[in-house]
């Protein structure tokens, strides 16, 4: 089957590429290059630089590739960037998204993939957080991916779009033999940054805030293997296909991990010593993140093989010696 991945030049859909190749798929690449990177992109993936919101691009792409599922993963994704520019991301998630959806059920292509995002439920009700709880973003980017979501719903109930969304955190790690990683300008997220620093990039890592209710006082995350988030989507999408009914999983460990035990770890794996500086808290940060994804186990059959933080900071920190983009 042939299979288009948007946004597979981004940091999770490049290794969703890969994988994809690597279980035999013919895999079709659809990037606006805005944010991804074009060496990110598997070489034995069909490449076509273009814009998702482009409907007549769009439309030819499914058509002449004969497209058979779609995983979406075209977005932007910076929290920060979101609160200070809305129309950005409500413009290019929200309304870009309903052109392709418009371009699948026009060309006939009945499966999506969806990559959203745990952040649609905001301040956390329940720790682990289940699919069934409430979805009340804190943030722009939240929203929209939430919005992203019910659009993809309704096109459900209005053509037979078939779908799956994936509500996911902390990602980490990298490809363990291919050359690809994590690279983001400007880089926002914990262990990247703090791998910048036991490389020597950066002078010191900033703790944001270290009086949260939690036991050593910074927050508490759940980080998922960007090779274990790659497995998910491809079960997600063999699920639509063999008829599973449309829904939404969360994908994580079901373990946290505070900042405090991030930098420790990344410490005793690069053998660097990381000096960090405790600064105010960054805003709309929740002290507790943590999903269950026991509906993906169970129904998906999916079993993580890296949830073990050492080895995610350990491929991370592979890539970061290692960057060639
Ligand atoms: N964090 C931090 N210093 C940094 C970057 C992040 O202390 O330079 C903290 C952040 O406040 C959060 C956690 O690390 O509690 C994970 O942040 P990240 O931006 O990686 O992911 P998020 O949880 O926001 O999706």
């Amino acid at each position: 089957m042939n299979i288009l991945v948007t946004g597979g030049a981004g940091y999770i859909g490049s290794h969703a590429v890969s994988l994809l190749i690597e279980r035999g798929y013919n895999v079709v690449v659809v990037d606006n290059l805005s944010t991804g990177h074009i060496e990110a992109v598997n070489e034995k993936a069909k490449f076509y630089q273009g814009d998702i919101g482009d409907y007549e691009f769009m439309t030819r792409v499914l058509k002449t590739e004969d497209i058979g599922g779609v995983i979406h993963f075209a977005a932007f994704s910076l929290v920060g960037e979101s609160m200070t520019n809305p129309f950005k991301y409500y413009e290019n998630n929200v309304g870009k998204t309903n052109v392709l959806l418009k371009a699948m059920t026009d060309s006939g292509v009945k499966n999506i993939v969806f990559s959203s995002t745990a952040a649609t439920y905001g301040e956390p009700e329940n720790v682990p957080i289940l699919e069934t709880d409430k979805t009340f973003p804190t943030n722009v980017y939240g929203e929209t991916k939430l919005s992203m979501e019910k659009m993809i719903k309704w096109y459900r109930g209005a053509f037979g779009l078939n779908f799956v969304c994936l509500r996911y955190f902390n990602v980490a790690g990298a490809h363990q033999t291919e050359n690809i990683g994590e690279a983001h300008n400007p880089e926002t997220h914990l262990i990247p940054i703090i791998l910048q620093v036991a490389s020597g990039r950066r002078e010191f890592i900033s703790v944001f805030g270290n009086d949260y209710d939690t036991k050593d006082g910074t927050c508490i995350r759940d980080y998922i293997h960007v090779i274990d988030l790659g497995d998910a989507h491809i079960r997600a999408l063999e699920y639509l296909v063999s008829d599973g009914e449309s829904t939404v999983f969360n994908l994580g460990s079901g373990e946290g991990f505070t900042v405090i035990e991030m930098i420790d770890a990344a410490r005793r794996v690069t053998g660097h010593p990381i000096p960090m500086k405790v600064e105010e808290r960054r805003t709309g940060d929740p002290a507790k993140l943590v999903a269950s994804s026991e509906k993906a186990r169970t129904i998906l059959k999916w079993v993580p093989k890296y949830e073990d933080i050492n080895i995610m900071i350990a491929d991370a920190w592979n890539w970061e010696q290692n960057k060639r983009y």
